[in-house]
């Protein structure tokens, strides 16, 4: 990624504060929490520092489940639901300046009483979009 971290700059496990490598566990069982990207996981972490509310994990280095060639096969990419009442535009002030270069919204999911989710991911070149009601995706960049 453009401006991705490496190297020292990384992030350690033991940097991270709000989340566990089993936050990440493949849902299959396939790959593990504990490997997935720490710049992705630090970038969560401060999301969750600023945000001031609970993000639960709903997908992260999963095996399969996701697209083709998705973002979560290679340790990159996360699902999330805050766990707050602020509504999706309050909660992409937040969202859009946490260096995530794949957003995808999702309106419709649901964690308890909260709805309205993000898939968050680290790919070379940018892209956002959003799940309509239909189940079909808008592309916002060209
Ligand atoms: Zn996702």
């Amino acid at each position: 990624m453009v401006g991705g971290i490496t190297g020292t700059d990384m992030p350690k496990w033991s940097d991270i504060k709000h989340f566990k490598p089993e936050d990440f566990d493949d849902h299959y069982g396939v790959n593990k929490g504990e490997d997935i990207n720490l710049d992705l996981v630090g970038r969560l972490d401060s999301l969750r520092e600023w945000i001031a509310c609970p993000i639960i994990v709903t997908a992260g280095y999963d095996s399969k489940g996701h697209s083709e060639m998705s973002y979560h096969y290679k340790g990159l990419a996360a699902d999330i639901i805050i766990c707050t009442t602020m509504d999706m535009r309050e909660q992409w002030n937040y969202i859009k300046i946490a260096g995530f270069s794949g957003i995808g919204i999702y309106p419709h999911w649901k964690y308890k009483v909260y709805s309205g989710g993000f898939h968050l991911d680290l790919r070379d070149i940018p892209q956002l979009w959003r799940q309509m009601p239909d189940g079909k995706y808008v592309y916002f960049l060209p």
